[in-house]
């Protein structure tokens, strides 16, 4: 089965909305031609709108980088995935490694938060990966089938049919160490035969698993060249509009 990569940009905390403005100034001309990939920027919360505005009418989707389950409520500090669908997001970032790290996230809340983004027609980027600790441990297979089994398994097909998995081991986040692309390749399988055994072959084959962790234009062509990696999350190198476009031109 083909899948259309995907490349998706995180911006975490940095970016006011001028810079936003900015940055899609001078990225939007660049992604005029591309087809062959799916093209997504998820910016922190507050530059949402300028985001959606600047990229109407283009082939680049806005996304958000977390969500709280319900659609309003008492719950101060939090964003709902009806508030990401109002403001004109397609897309959300779930459990990111550094919302496991420092928030506590956990396998629980990727599921409330998967079907809260189902709910609200938002499609999830939910992370899973392993840290250093762990790949040195050799427990790199049993961290991701206890996220996937505890995360994703809870999921009817229908909604694991709309998620797309970013694979993101921890210690090649925003440390310039990239897996190779072989054992990132390596990871991908795992994942896709821990998917298959509880949603079947054919939901397995078409999932989209994107790789992340200090992917740069230098080194995303042989990444993609790997038929297991389906697109990238891409941190800090997505700051920057022609170090994003090389991303998803490679
Ligand atoms: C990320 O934030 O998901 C990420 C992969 O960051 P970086 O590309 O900077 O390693």
């Amino acid at each position: 089965m083909s899948r259309k990569p995907m490349m998706a940009g995180n911006w975490k905390m940095y970016k006011t909305p001028a810079e936003t403005h900015a940055f899609f100034e001078a990225f939007k001309p660049l992604m005029a031609n591309v087809e062959h990939c799916d093209i997504v920027m998820c910016p922190p919360f507050p530059n949402l709108h300028a985001a959606v505005q600047e990229t109407e009418g283009s082939r680049i989707a806005i996304g958000g980088q977390n969500l709280y389950w319900g659609k309003e409520g008492a719950v101060t500090g939090e964003v709902s995935g009806h508030m990401l669908q109002a403001v004109g997001c397609k897309f959300v970032i779930i459990a990111h490694s550094e919302r496991r790290q420092y928030f506590g996230e956990n396998e629980a809340d990727v599921v409330r938060k998967a079907q809260a983004a189902l709910e609200f027609g938002l499609t999830p980027i939910v992370c899973v990966g392993e840290r250093l600790e762990e790949r040195e441990g050799n427990r790199t297979e049993q961290v991701l089938g206890e996220q996937i089994d505890g995360g994703l398994a809870p999921l009817t097909g229908d909604q694991f049919a709309k998620i797309v998995i970013a694979y993101e081991p921890v210690w090649a986040i925003g440390t310039g160490k990239t897996a190779t692309p072989e054992l990132a390749a390596a990871a991908h399988r795992f994942i896709r035969g821990r998917v298959a055994a509880k949603f079947g072959e054919a939901a397995a084959a078409g999932v989209r698993i994107l790789y992340g962790g200090s992917v740069k234009p230098d080194n995303v062509k042989k990444l993609m060249a790997e038929e297991e990696i389906d697109g990238a999350l891409v941190g800090g190198a997505s700051l920057d509009p022609a170090s994003f476009a090389g991303v998803v031109q490679y």
